[in-house]
């Protein structure tokens, strides 16, 4: 069963796009600041149920899920295929409504919102990283990126987009097409697009899942950077390696939380 990210992308133009503020700023304020704030919650799940129904049958893909992360987090949600991962990823993201319970992103209650309303919020609050890379085909690496500031109705798109592909170490392939450049440097296009937005949080489901393990440790050695940095990172994996790196790892057990721990010594990456 092919989950709704894989197959469209995070984005769409809202009715009323507002123009996003300068990329990356405010971000290096706020990772600064949360060493002396207590950190404020950027994604609250309350009873969160998700149940897909198939005919006569009932999927309970998420089971009441309470779940807190506060801003600057790095988190990995683990668990067996089917035990939830993308659909908890899928309601993060507010690409899909959970069937019961309450979601507050960054004190937001998505419940109450209107499809435009919550295509506006996904757009700026949140970067979206996929298994499958989801780049639009012959279309260069820089117009990739652009994407999204195209439906925030942003201008300098060009410049930023550049921007963002120097941050993800590609400044040097922006005319590149897709099927031009390696599995590794697809996803850091797809990186490059989530962080062009100047999101509050990264969501990333098994964002290493296609690449071979070189790759997987640059793509990795990104995520960390950006959260080192303040950004809030969701990453959704099966491979305890990458887990590794999180600060904090969740299981997910059909459909519930079943462990819940902090990684006081976390991996570190040579860099
Ligand atoms: P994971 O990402 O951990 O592999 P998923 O969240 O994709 O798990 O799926 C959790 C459960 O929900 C599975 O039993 C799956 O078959 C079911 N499921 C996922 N998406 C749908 C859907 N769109 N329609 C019906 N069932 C679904
Ligand atoms: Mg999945």
């Amino acid at each position: 069963m092919r989950s709704p990210s894989t197959t469209r992308l995070p984005f769409h133009q809202p009715k009323n796009a507002t123009r996003g503020g300068p990329i990356f700023a405010g971000r290096e304020t706020a990772a600064q600041l949360s060493t002396v704030l207590p950190a404020r919650p950027m994604i609250q799940l309350e009873g969160v149920t998700k149940i897909y129904t198939m005919g006569e049958n009932e999927v309970r893909a998420l089971n009441n899920v309470d779940l807190t992360i506060a801003e600057g987090e790095m988190v990995a949600v683990m668990g067996a295929s089917g035990s939830g991962k993308s659909t908890m990823m899928n309601i993060l993201g507010c690409l899909d409504a959970p069937t019961d319970g309450r979601y507050r992103l960054d004190g937001i209650d998505v419940a109450q919102r209107s499809d435009n309303e919550l295509a506006e919020i996904r757009n700026r609050k949140i970067g979206f990283v996929f298994q499958s890379f989801n780049l639009i085909p012959r279309t260069s690496a820089v117009r990739n990126v652009e994407l999204p500031l195209v439906y925030a109705g942003v201008r300098d798109r060009g410049v930023r987009a550049g921007r963002a592909l120097e941050q993800v170490g590609l400044g040097d392939r922006q005319k590149h097409l897709p099927n031009e450049l390696s599995g590794g440097q697809q996803q850091r296009v797809a990186i490059a697009r989530a962080l062009v937005t100047d999101p509050a949080m990264l969501l990333a489901d098994e964002p290493t899942g296609n690449l071979d393990s070189e790759s997987s440790l640059e793509i990795l050695r990104l995520l960390v950077g950006l959260n080192d940095a303040g950004r809030t990172v969701v990453l959704i994996t099966h491979e305890e390696d990458i887990a590794a790196f999180a600060k904090r790892v969740i299981r997910l057990r059909d459909g519930k939380i079943v462990s819940d721990q902090t990684q006081h010594k976390r991996m570190q990456i040579a860099q």
